[in-house]
């Protein structure tokens, strides 16, 4: 990989050049000396952001968007009505255009990593839909995490119940997959392309408690992270008390998943009980807002959380349930939403900014999130001269403080440039969006009731 000199890199209130080799920042300062062979490229006018981290994704959604039959559902109705209904109908093609086109929309707006909770797996299934998820990833040159999803048991899963598949795969197929996986794939680096994390689709309704412990166990044997959703609704906190007559946060102490380790998608239901467990072992968030408003699901009190000094992270989760699938506007909404309840001084933009960047490069162990000598060279460029950031006194936050539409001008993804004037690199959109369109006539022909 040949070196970047950057020229004129404006970033957190100054303007320096910024030297790339092999994918890593290797220098900031002013005037660097080129080096032989390296390309230049003058980014004056652009505000310069690390990329933006998400750790909660449902890729597969990326071609649900805005489903009739769940518009106005609550979690429950619309696991069932959504994304369990389409199920069935996925194959590895149609797999392949939905992370490309979750991934498209993710590098439009700022984000170069994404964390996805992949958990269309089945008993008597390979492993082609995960192996779509991990092709597109590689083709498009997004940072890329997996988290292995997955159930052992259906248990009180409300959309798993309803798939119209056997989406349980008995606690050895799911290890044997995860160590094929882990062998095969995984990449452990903190400037790792490929991730792997243990990721149960549900803590409370899809695994047993045993099972739990065992995938525990499997990960912090190999030194993995874990991730699972929980606390999304009051549903988990029932469950949890009528099974085992405990909180859902002192379930997860009881099976061993709390940690600085692992993170939660949703916690909206975190009462102080359950921040205080949360908070004392390091236990992280993927905050999710949009989908949260969208299901009527509630708003997880992240600034308690992050107060009481818990590790907080943005993710878009899938857009089924939040049609947007951008980190701009997730970090927008976080920097928003807050303050209708709490007041003006709830959020900072440097916190949001830190939250969307850096919170969730450290929930992933990955050496990301900021612009320093010796961090990957994950870069965003915004396009300041476009009309969208016009006037704006804090060109740092423009694109906290204007949202969408995003202006990405370029982006480099450990140290290759994967957007340049706005367009991915080597990807045909029109061809991909026709697919797209194609495989949504598809399934709208076979998911019964749609
Ligand atoms: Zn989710």
């Amino acid at each position: 990989m040949s070196d970047t000199l950057i020229r004129h890199a404006s970033f957190e209130g100054s303007t320096k050049d910024i030297l790339v080799s092999d994918g890593v920042i290797s220098a900031i300062a002013n005037d660097l000396a080129v080096p032989l062979g390296a390309e230049v490229f003058d980014a004056k006018g652009l505000l310069v952001w690390p990329g933006m981290v998400n750790t909660h994704h449902h890729l597969a959604q990326s071609i649900l968007k805005g489903m009739p039959s769940g518009i106005n559902s609550n979690l429950n109705d619309w696991l069932i009505k959504v994304p369990f209904s389409a199920w069935p109908h996925f194959d590895a093609e149609t797999m392949y255009v939905a992370a490309m086109i979750g991934f498209s929309e993710l590098l439009r707006s700022g984000c170069t990593t994404c964390a996805d909770h992949h958990y269309l797996y089945q008993e008597d299934y390979g492993p082609e839909l995960e192996s779509a998820v991990l092709r597109a990833a590689e083709d498009i040159g997004i940072r890329f995490v997996l988290c292995r999803g997955g159930a052992t048991s259906t248990g009180s899963h409300l959309g798993l119940n309803h798939s119209g598949l056997i989406v349980n795969e008995d606690l050895d197929t799911m290890l044997r997959r995860l160590q094929d996986r882990l062998h095969n794939w995984h990449d452990p680096a903190p400037e790792s392309m490929r991730r792997l994390v243990v990721a149960p689709t549900s803590l409370v309704h899809g695994a047993e408690p045993d099972h739990l412990r065992v995938l525990a166990d499997f990960a912090n044997e190999h030194n993995l992270r874990r991730h699972s959703h929980l606390l999304e609704v009051k549903r988990d906190e029932e469950i949890t008390q009528q099974k085992y007559g405990m909180s859902a946060a002192s379930y997860a102490e009881d099976v061993g998943w709390l940690g600085p380790d692992v993170w939660y998608a949703h916690l909206v239901h975190t009462d102080e009980e359950a921040l205080a467990k949360f908070a004392d072992s390091g236990t992280g968030i993927a905050h999710c807002p949009t989908s949260n408003c969208r299901l009527g699901s509630g708003i997880a009190p992240v600034t308690a959380m992050a107060a009481a000094g818990m590790p907080i992270s943005l993710g878009v989760d899938g857009s089924a349930s939040a049609e947007s699938g951008s980190m701009a506007n997730e970090a927008m909404l976080t920097w928003l939403l807050h303050r209708a309840i709490d007041g003006a001084s709830s959020t900072s933009l440097e916190q949001v900014k830190q939250w969307s960047t850096v919170g969730g490069a450290d929930l992933l162990g990955l050496n990301i999130g900021r612009i320093c000598v010796g961090a990957c060279a994950d870069l965003v460029f915004f396009d300041l001269s476009e009309p969208r950031y016009a006037g704006v006194w804090m060109p740092e936050y423009a694109p906290i403080v204007c949202g969408e539409p995003v202006q990405v001008s370029r982006t480099m993804i450990n140290g290759r440039w994967r957007v340049i004037d706005g367009q991915l690199v080597d990807i045909d959109t029109k061809k991909l969006l026709l697919k797209a369109e194609e495989k949504i006539r598809r399934l709208s022909n076979r998911i019964v009731g749609v």
